[in-house]
């Protein structure tokens, strides 16, 4: 088997490392060791798995291999930024973002190759949908940037709808909060979405980590003109469905809203937004709209983008404008490209 065909040892829950070393006949306990090298110790070569017998490193390596990759390429904002890109084994490529910001750095993370939603206003829908990144493609990005040890938060709010690709994001969750694996808190992480609701669902039930639901638009013509989603699961519905869970203690939801010059940007949207919102202890990100080629929207200027926050604030709902990073290296929310081939340098 050559290199290439191997089978990735990350992402793989300890279940599935146990059904691994039953396969070469090792110890049960084979597993949680090698749990261990890949996620704690981080690993790059099942050889350096030195608690395991050399003959058993060798069965494995036949077969498996640890699955980490670096980015091929890099490009660093001034503002301190850094858009990575990794090109998986289909040659596709997929983009991460590192956000420093006092003492938080945060990975923003991809889920898809490309994306199947068709949102109006964001470059990665408009390349369109190259395949789903399976759990070892997804977990590596966290794994294999050179900040990797330093990282306090991880954001799926790459290229693709986590929730489009839910049994590996499921998958690589478990590897990021269970003690076998990162141990990291849920609190750390949080899951956005355009309220694919089937698998929302599930995430909401299954998970405790941070939700993020894109909104856009209180109205539903209004919505489904810039979201094809709102056809099967309207935001009303979504939104009754958060309703139902707890998002006033451990857990937040926050609400992300593109603002666009003359579309969803006055008091009438802000009343109707507060109207939705009620009841869900939810807190709203205003964002400025990063004009990409070929859409026809504007950003909402900043005095008129405070003017929605204070409305929100003085209706009780917690409104704040996101500051924008990376906008120099197109790092910013829906700016990523999908299939960039060559370098960024
Ligand atoms: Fe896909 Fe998100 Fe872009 Fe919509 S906004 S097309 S869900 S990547």
């Amino acid at each position: 088997m050559g290199e290439n065909t191997k089978i990735p040892m990350i992402g793989m829950t300890l279940s599935q490392l146990k059904c691994v070393v039953a396969e070469f006949g090792m110890p049960g306990f084979s597993a949680s060791q090698i749990a261990k090298w890949l996620y704690e110790k981080r690993v790059t070569d099942i050889d350096e798995m030195t608690n395991l017998s050399k003959a058993n490193r060798e069965k494995l390596a036949q077969k498996y291999c640890v699955g980490r990759y670096a980015p091929s390429s890099e490009m660093r904002s001034v503002d301190g930024t850094v858009k990575y890109l990794f090109t998986t084994a289909d040659d596709q490529a997929v983009e991460s973002v590192y956000i420093p910001d006092e003492e938080r750095a945060t990975l923003c993370i991809s889920s898809q190759k490309g994306c199947k939603m068709g949102c109006k206003f964001c470059m990665t829908g408009r390349q369109g949908f190259h395949g789903n990144l399976t759990a070892a493609e997804i977990i590596n990005q966290v794994l294999s940037i050179p900040e990797s040890e330093t990282l306090t938060n991880v954001v799926f709010m790459g290229m693709g709808e986590p929730m489009d690709n839910f049994d590996a994001v499921l998958q690589v969750l478990q590897v990021m909060t269970e003690k076998w694996g990162f141990a990291w808190s849920p609190k750390r992480i949080t899951v956005s979405s355009i309220g694919k609701l089937d698998t929302l669902r599930r995430l909401l039930d299954e998970t405790n980590v941070h939700v993020a639901i894109s909104v856009h638009s209180p109205y539903h013509e209004e919505r489904l003109n810039l979201m094809p989603v709102e056809k099967p699961y309207p935001i009303r519905d979504v939104i009754k469905c958060l309703r139902q869970y707890d998002f006033a203690h451990q857990r937040r939801l926050s609400v992300e809203y593109i603002m666009w010059n003359g579309l969803n940007d006055d008091d009438i949207h802000a009343q109707a937004l507060v109207d939705l919102l009620a009841g869900t202890n939810s807190r709203v990100n205003l964002i400025r709209f990063h004009a990409i080629p070929g859409v026809n929207l504007r950003t909402t200027d900043e005095r008129r983008m405070e003017a929605f926050r204070d409305y929100l604030n003085k209706k009780g709902v917690i409104a704040t404008i996101r500051r924008s990073r990376g906008e120099d290296i197109f790092a910013a929310c829906g700016m990523l490209a999908g299939k960039v081939k060559k370098s960024l340098k």
